[in-house]
């Protein structure tokens, strides 16, 4: 099938307005007449399922937490982006395209991201509404702060709880339209499969979590809201639970997967402390603000500190080495994820790691406590030679901004940020690859649509920080619920769709059928034993840094640990009760599956770009070295049976308003 994005003609500034004025309607009664399902109840699902619902749809909404309100986006901490200039810094639509573009190594679609950054002003205003309760300034007007690939303060956040106070807020307007009846809420429920009758999504085959039903569920169209699949590294900053398994699903159901080798590492995470260890813990990108981050630049020192004899406190200034201060002066600290992983794990790998496994580097707020401490002694009045004062005063600065990061990071680590500096390393974080979705957000399956961390859409190769959010609820309360009109406005005729066809048995039975085999299936070894070793894959081949040879022999090994899998799992427990065991092998089930066509996709990309960087493909002083001439193209691929044999569609990506340069933060 020929990729159509549907990005409509005309000039960018006004292509979405003209476009959404134009494009069909559905009238209010005839809504009334329509099911919508929508799986997931993130940020990006539950602003969908609220405005359509508020629109006057019919919404099923899906969930496999207990709660709507539990989906991952709540763990998100730093900040909302939005191009708002309320610091009259220079901020513009423009310039947060531009930077988004940028920021994704230009590969994203100018269209899509100018929406985005047009939208994004509206999504503030519509959580003040709702009472979000985004941190103001003094002055009552609300405040920002800077994240990484970006020269302008336009971070709207809630201290360390952006996510959770933001889900808040489309959870409040979700649970009114679940009090209209407008929205049938279906908690610890499973989507496992998607069902597609002559050619359209008309719905999904789920498991109730609690009792183990198998339940048909039918739609005129089909909403997946699902949320990123980081886990496929078995370690990573996402919560437990985020899986693939509905954008898997409908993958093999004709829905193509793009790019699915993108993924972000994030600089700022508590280092792995061991082997037995499940997750792994963000600490925000916002403490880039005001943390400055450095290695001892004597070896001897590095290992003094590991052996305990030194204390980093104790190392002089002129023994520090900012190496993003030094390497990257105009950005400095705030540098892109993608360039502040690689340049911590430069500086471990030649040997200047601070912790005992050598994977870790100082993230320290000592000059920022100073800084503060002695703004504040002026304003007050104060003695700012004072240095106990001034590092009260300054102590307090820092607990305001970012106290339950601080807190959080004293209770995992066990030693107290304020007076001795964190140590973090890069891990896993978001996947920018996910389901290919056009202009509209539909998948290659019509009336399957696809919002969020789950589709490929907006963030090319690299997520810059804060975008995440932006995007999810741009997609659910301002793009979906426009675009989604035009498709339904041609099934106002339809009719209920019937649950009793022969495309629900089949996709009924096979669901069965899998079930049935895991807990038939008399293996030796956990569900984990089998996640974690394709993550250790993951992480050493399809991590940080790839290359050919690492990448060829990772899909053999992801094949060899499938197919142990599906010999020697052993799912304890039934298939009629809560069973977490069961829910975990359906879910690394297809996580094997995506894991060798990822690397597939990250071997045929011979290039370096944001979060995907090739060793092969750098510049002289170690940066990702892209090639526009032949990689300038989204890669959608198409299930054949087999993720080695999965077809390339190629997406050319035209950019008419920004001119390609080799990204540069120097
Ligand atoms: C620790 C952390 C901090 C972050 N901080 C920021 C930040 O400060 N700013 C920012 O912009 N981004 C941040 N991000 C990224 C951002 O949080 C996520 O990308 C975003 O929240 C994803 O939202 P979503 O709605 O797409 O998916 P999710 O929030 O992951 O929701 C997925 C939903 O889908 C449901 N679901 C999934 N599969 C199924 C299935 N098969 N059946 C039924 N239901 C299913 C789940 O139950 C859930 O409701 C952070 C990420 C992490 C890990």
């Amino acid at each position: 099938m020929a990729l159509d994005n549907k990005i409509p003609k005309g000039d960018l500034s006004i292509k979405w307005t003209e476009y959404k004025s134009k494009i069909n309607l559905v009238n209010p009664a005839n809504k009334r007449k329509l099911d919508v399902i929508v799986v997931g109840t993130g940020l990006a699902g539950a602003s969908a399922a609220a405005t359509l619902a508020e629109l006057g749809y019919n919404v099923k909404a899906f969930c496999f937490q207990d709660s709507p309100r539990r989906a991952h986006s709540i763990a998100a901490q730093g900040g909302i982006n939005a191009a708002k200039n309320y610091q009259g810094d220079g901020d513009s639509i423009y310039r947060l395209f531009y930077d988004t573009i940028k920021g994704g190594d230009y590969r994203a679609r100018e269209a899509n991201v100018y929406r985005l950054a047009e939208v994004s002003a509206n999504i503030i205003d519509q959580c003040v509404a709702q009472g979000v309760p985004l941190a103001r300034e003094y002055g009552g007007l609300l405040d920002n702060r800077s994240f990484g690939g970006a020269q302008v303060s336009r971070t709207f956040y809630a201290k360390g709880q952006t996510g959770q106070q933001l889900l808040l807020g489309a959870y409040s307007a979700m649970n009114r339209q679940i009090g209209r009846g407008k929205i049938k809420m279906y908690n610890r429920h499973e989507m496992l499969d998607l069902v597609v009758i002559n050619g359209k999504a008309r719905g999904i085959i789920a498991r109730n979590l609690v009792t183990g039903e198998i339940e048909r569920h039918s739609a005129h169209a089909v909403v997946l809201g699902t949320g990123g699949y980081g886990n496929i590294f078995y370690l990573s900053t996402n919560a437990m639970g985020s899986n693939v398994t509905a954008a898997w699903k409908a993958h093999k159901k004709g829905a193509y997967f793009a790019n699915p080798c993108y993924t972000q590492i994030h600089p700022t995470c508590i280092p792995v402390s061991g082997d037995h260890q499940s997750k792994l813990t963000l600490m925000s990108e916002s403490l880039r603000n005001d943390g400055r981050i450095w290695v001892p630049k004597k070896l001897e020192d590095v290992q003094a500190i590991r052996e305990g004899r030194l204390k980093p406190t104790q190392i002089p200034e002129e023994d520090r080495d900012y190496y993003l201060e030094r390497r990257y002066p105009a950005f400095g600290n705030l540098v892109p994820r993608d360039v502040a992983s690689r340049a911590a794990k430069e500086r471990c790998d030649a040997g200047y790691g601070v912790n005992a496994t050598g994977e870790a580097v100082y993230l320290d707020f000592a000059s920022a406590i100073q800084r503060y401490g002695k703004e504040q002694a002026r304003i007050k009045h104060l003695d700012e030679n004072d240095e106990k004062l001034v590092y009260e005063l300054g102590k307090k600065v820092i607990e305001e901004k970012y106290g339950n990061l601080f807190q959080m990071y004293e209770k995992i680590v066990d030693e107290n940020p304020y007076e001795t500096p964190m140590m973090i390393y890069p891990a896993v974080h978001y996947t920018m690859g996910g389901l290919w979705v056009d202009y509209n957000l539909m998948t290659t399956i019509e009336g399957c649509y696809c919002i969020g961390e789950a589709n490929f859409s907006d963030h090319g190769a690299n997520r810059l920080g804060a975008s995440a959010l932006m995007q999810g609820l741009a997609d659910g309360y301002f793009v979906l619920p426009y675009t989604i009109g035009d498709y339904l406005s041609k099934e106002i005729r339809t009719g209920a769709i019937p649950t009793d066809t022969p495309e629900f048995d089949e996709a009924e039975k096979n669901v069965k059928e899998l079930i049935n085999f895991f807990m038939n299936n008399k293996g030796t070894h956990s569900v984990d034993y089998f996640h974690k070793k394709l993550g250790k894959v993951m992480w050493n081949k399809v991590g940080m840094a790839r290359n050919a040879k690492g990448l060829t022999e990772a899909m053999d090994e992801i094949k060899a640990i499938r197919e142990e899998f599906w010999k020697d799992v052993k799912v304890p427990g039934t298939a009629e009760s809560f069973n977490q065991e069961l829910e975990k092998a359906l879910r690394v089930a297809d996580f094997l599956e995506l894991g060798e066509l990822f690397a597939k996709d990250a071997l045929h990309r011979n290039e370096s770009c944001g979060g995907h960087f090739r060793e092969e493909y750098q510049t002289e002083d170690g940066e990702a070295k892209r090639d526009d001439e032949n990689f300038a193209y989204v890669a959608a691929w198409e299930y054949t049976g087999n993720p080695r044999e999965a077809i390339l569609h190629k997406e050319e990506l035209v950019f008419e308003n920004i001119k390609l340069v080799q990204r540069s933060y120097k």
